[in-house]
């Protein structure tokens, strides 16, 4: 058990149970709570993904011919291993990621959560079997279909590492993790707790790196299927080239969550709980709320939200977002949105923190009277910013969350059953919160949105990922050969 953070100078990809140094460049990793320089990255390319497509093929024939329930013993230990860490684990994602202790304790529990589900597989795949004709059964059998690969982002570093690798390694799949370059962190002590669970050297792979990794995992003709979770526009380009190689891919993109507030919501528990959502995780989460839409009346819910952003403070209960850049974009959104005339009614830009100049921090922040056709409005602003627009009835609010390109969440708040039930039917999102600002789905519920935030068919966790990671066997058996009978009797 181990309570402090090891870090690893220069990270190496992980091939075949060993760390491997790439030969190509590298990139420095670089802590947004101060902006120093924590350790270094390769950015792996084509020869690096080759040895580790190599090792997982390898591995392959005999992690696939274990049953089921000896794959999950080793997730039975792993877990008690991310247990066991939970206080290292935790001090990793802060560290490389800027997050809170508290948010970054959070996203190990719910990596602990996704592994619950994965060992409870057996429990959920108990496969179909009928008697479709005289003697005759037919049974369907879930198989995994070989070497696969996830791509994942910077935001949860643990988490979303989490949403993909234990179930497609439980169903029997080989895998080919590519982390975040921005936060490689986690990923190497998930490799190095995988390994010391039991896993069996070449069942679970890192490489890291980019661009060109990612476009070398699309491109690699030996890799049956990727996740991808990230930006829209990069998700675009993963869904077009795994797929255009005939792999299966299912590519979570952007969001822009819209929370749509009645006048009749409970007011201290509406204002905690939007505030709460655009500003946790300093808002870098696909599920937070980027855009408010008050219906009429709802200023006594405003002016409690001013009060509770006005309480965060950042450096304490508030981390840093990512960069440099990302502090300068979301910034920028505000300002073009005070130029275009909103008005800013708590104000995070400049934000700074003593004894942590040069760390990347953008105050909680709330913009009103945003209007549908202002930048702050449509793109993803990343940041611990909501913007309100207001709207004269449901009917238009549900509209503006309608033009959204985006569909990952959407919330509303209200005491009345009826306005919930027409949010639920006519928000173009797939994930709904009523009275929830985070209405993530916690296991066995997938997680998944619509429009622009997903491409693919399946969701990406839950019993939705068994579809993706698995294909199905149908089998027709017949041991009666003097039943004449042929096979529609
Ligand atoms: P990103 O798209 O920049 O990067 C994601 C991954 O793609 C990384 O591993 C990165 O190395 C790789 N990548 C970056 N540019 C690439 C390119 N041009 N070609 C190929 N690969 C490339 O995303 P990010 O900034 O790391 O993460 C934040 C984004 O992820 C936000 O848009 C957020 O909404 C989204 N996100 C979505 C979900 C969801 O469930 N829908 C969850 C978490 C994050």
């Amino acid at each position: 058990m181990s309570t402090t953070a090891t870090i690893p100078t220069s990270i190496k990809n992980f091939i075949n149970g060993s760390f491997e140094q790439s030969h190509n460049e590298t990139s420095n990793v670089i802590s947004p709570l101060d902006g120093s320089v924590i350790s270094s990255v390769p950015m792996s390319g084509y020869s690096d993904l080759d040895l580790a497509v190599n090792a997982a093929q390898k591995a392959y024939p005999a992690w696939s011919s274990k049953t089921l329930k000896e794959r999950v013993q080793i997730f039975f230990r792993y877990r008690q291993l991310l247990e066991a860490n939970i206080e290292e684990l935790t001090k990793l994602v802060t560290l490389e990621n800027g997050k809170t202790y508290s948010e970054a304790k959070a996203e190990v529990e719910k990596s602990i959560e996704l592994c619950e589900f994965a060992v409870s597989m057996p429990q959920i795949l108990t496969n179909e079997v009928q008697e479709v004709s005289s003697g005759v059964e037919c049974r369907i059998d879930r198989k995994p279909l070989g070497v696969v690969a996830s791509i994942s982002p910077f935001n949860f570093p643990n988490m979303v590492p989490h949403w993909t690798v234990p179930n497609a390694i439980v169903l029997g799949n080989c895998m080919i993790l590519k982390p975040s370059e921005i936060v490689p962190l986690s990923a190497v002590r998930m490799a190095e707790l995988l390994k010391e669970a039991g896993l069996p050297d070449g069942v679970f792979n890192i490489v890291h790196g980019g661009k060109e990794i990612v476009e070398a995992i699309c491109d690699h003709l030996d890799i049956k299927a990727v996740s991808f979770v990230g930006s829209t526009k990069v998700a675009k380009i993963v869904y077009k080239r795994a797929t255009s190689t005939l792999k299966r891919c299912v590519a979570l993109g952007g969001a822009k969550n819209h929370l749509i507030v009645l006048p009749d919501a409970n007011p201290e528990m509406t204002a905690n709980n939007v505030v709460a959502s655009m500003s946790g995780c300093a808002g870098q989460r696909c599920m937070a709320a980027a855009v408010m839409v008050g219906v009429d009346k709802v200023d006594h819910i405003v002016e409690r939200m001013i009060k509770e952003a006005k309480k965060i403070i950042p450096g304490d209960t508030l981390g840093s977002v990512i960069s440099k850049e990302a502090k300068e974009r979301i910034e920028n959104y505000i300002t073009e949105a005070e130029k275009a005339g909103a008005k800013v009614l708590v104000d995070g830009r400049n934000a700074t923190v003593k004894g942590k100049d040069e760390g990347f921090y953008v105050g909680a922040t709330i913009v009103d009277y945003v209007t549908p056709d202002m930048d702050i409005a449509k793109e993803e602003v990343f940041g611990p910013v909501i913007s309100i627009i207001r709207a004269k009835d449901l009917d238009e609010a549900l509209t503006i969350e309608n033009n959204s390109g985006y569909g990952n969440a959407a919330a509303v708040f209200t005491q009345n059953g009826g306005f919930a039930r027409k949010v639920i039917e006519r928000a173009s999102a797939g994930m709904i919160g009523v009275n929830i600002g985070v209405p993530v789905p916690r296991e066995p519920f997938p997680f998944g949105g619509w429009n622009d935030s997903k491409f693919g068919v399946c969701d990406i966790t839950g019993k939705s990922s068994i579809e993706f990671w698995t294909q199905n066997k149908k089998t027709s058996v017949k041991w009666n050969p003097e039943a004449r009978t042929n096979w529609m009797s």
